[in-house]
């Protein structure tokens, strides 16, 4: 018996408005794609937000003993300036302002966004899949839409037919836009003159001549456009059809509504049963975003090195602080925020480690199947973290009062309060104690002072041979100690 079997998760469906019993394609399965960064510059928190996100959602389904195909991509290729048709590639005009080779940006910026989620406890993908790597799948795609007839080449390029899928698909069910009212609102903007309608999106694009990623392609020496990427990837390993797509609210137009139209119009079916979007990051009230400059990065909040933030946070302190606000309400940044979090996150802590030493005594004051079942619900309902942190935060009032011998507990009950708390705590929410868990000088001196304490035992017992040898092995590895008036101490030489 899996903890899925007596779980039934409801998620807020974007693409319905509603939250919606859960129900995977392949029972006990999950297959969930997870639009990636696009690595021409380092992630900021704002991204970060979203990623955690799902990395929680990922978590939780783990949690529950699904097995989770998670796929979240790399875009290291085709995706433009502004998120648009026309204009430099992002990667492209990295590489030209810092004179490097692409390959070079990508590289750079993908091992520092490997870097910031290790540091951020994240859990690896089950697969992370390169753009650049899947060309010849997009223009088997490509090649298939134009086939159906929902797409058409000019002078290289490959542009989707809006116009023609909407007669007989509906575009813009996903962000709720009506195709009239896109058509009312676009301007007809120069450089877009070989598209039959401003609405079509690229799916190819030929390359200039100094544009250095370029593929061969039966249309034009070219790259893929942006949104063709995530189809061709998520299908690939998901299937046609796959449970959960997630994102950042910003993507859901063009981007997720492409993918939409791109795959109904290859393959006849809607692709996603669940779209998820994470809510914004904001700093100081306004929302964090490269192109406004308005951005923190994970090092510079870990390090405490930026002109917002009073001190340094640890990373659990970060990964607290986002999942006290639930992934779809907007979270701002902020100093008084984050500092409360801390505390938060520090009272959380202590209440594990008085747990890992509490003894059972006497009768339950505490109806524990009850707030465990009330931890779950939470998780249920949409992944909300908050309501489920104000639980955790109850067993650590609980645990306050039996440490206090104001109340009893039962071994039963202390087993449940202990695996609960360590599920939720570290494997849901993924938080870990680093100032506790990782820091070797830490751990190194505690051994020490176990080696000082017994030298001291064999003196009082006059065992002279082995207190001096205590002394000189230690000194061997660099551990000098020094007797003085107040004890003994020690220096790493
Ligand atoms: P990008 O690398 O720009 O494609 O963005 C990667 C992911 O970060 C996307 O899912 C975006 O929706 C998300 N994102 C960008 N800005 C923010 C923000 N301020 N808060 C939350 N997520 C964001
Ligand atoms: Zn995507």
């Amino acid at each position: 018996m899996q903890l899925y079997q007596s779980n039934q998760i409801k998620i807020y469906n974007s693409l319905t408005g509603k939250k919606e019993v859960f129900k995977p394609i392949n029972e006990g399965h999950v297959g969930m794609y997870v639009c990636g960064p696009t690595v021409y510059s380092n992630v900021h928190l704002g991204n970060v937000r979203t990623f955690m996100s799902f990395d929680m959602v990922f978590r939780y389904l783990k949690h529950l003993g699904y097995k989770v195909r998670y796929v979240r991509n790399i875009t290291d290729a085709g995706h433009l300036e502004n998120d648009e048709d026309a204009g430099e590639d992002k990667i492209t005009k990295k590489a030209r302002l810092e004179q490097i080779e692409p390959m070079e940006v990508v590289q750079r910026y993908t091992v520092d966004f490997h870097n910031i989620l290790n540091t951020l406890n994240f859990l690896p993908p089950s697969i992370e899949p390169t753009a650049t790597g899947h060309i010849i799948e997009q223009i088997e795609l490509i090649s298939k839409i134009i086939d159906n007839g929902f797409a058409y080449e000019v002078n290289g390029s490959v542009y989707f037919d809006v116009h023609k899928f909407n007669e007989t698909n509906e575009y813009g069910k996903l962000s709720k836009r009506k195709l009239e009212d896109l058509i009312h609102n676009t301007r007809a903007l120069d450089g877009q003159s070989d598209k039959k309608n401003p609405q079509d999106f690229a799916l190819w694009k030929k390359a200039e001549p100094q544009h250095i990623m370029r593929w061969p392609s039966p249309w034009s020496d070219g790259f893929p456009g942006w949104h063709l990427e995530c189809t061709a990837m998520s299908t690939k390993y998901l299937g046609e059809q796959f449970d959960i797509h997630g994102g950042g609210m910003d993507l859901k137009f063009p981007h997720h509504e492409c993918e939409i139209a791109q795959n109904e119009a290859a393959k006849g079916v809607s692709p996603v049963n669940y779209w998820m979007h994470a809510n914004m990051l904001e700093l100081n009230g306004s929302r964090m975003s490269k192109s406004t400059g308005n951005t923190v990065n994970p090092n510079e909040l870990l390090s405490g090195d930026n002109k917002f933030f009073s001190k340094a946070f640890a990373p659990g302190v970060i990964r607290f602080f986002n999942a006290q606000s639930s992934y779809r309400s907007v979270l701002d940044l902020t100093d008084d925020g984050l500092l409360a979090s801390e505390k938060g996150f520090n009272r959380l802590m202590e209440g594990i480690k008085l747990l890992n030493n509490i003894k059972a005594s006497g009768d339950s004051a505490f109806d524990v199947n009850a707030w465990k079942q009330k931890c779950y619900d939470a998780m249920n309902d949409d992944f909300n973290s908050p309501i489920l942190i104000a639980h955790l935060f109850e067993a650590v009032k609980y645990i306050n009062q039996i440490k206090e011998g104001k109340a009893g507990v039962s071994q039963e009950d202390l087993e449940i309060l202990k695996t609960t708390m360590h599920a939720f705590v570290f494997d849901v929410l993924g938080l870990e104690n680093t100032s506790e868990t990782n820091s070797g000088t830490d751990k190194l001196s505690g051994a020490v002072d176990v080696l000082i304490k017994l030298r001291q035992e064999a003196r009082a017992n006059k065992d002279f041979a082995l207190s001096d040898k205590i002394r000189d092995e230690l000194a061997e590895v660099g551990i000098v100690l020094k007797d003085g008036k107040d004890g003994t101490t020690f220096s790493i030489n």
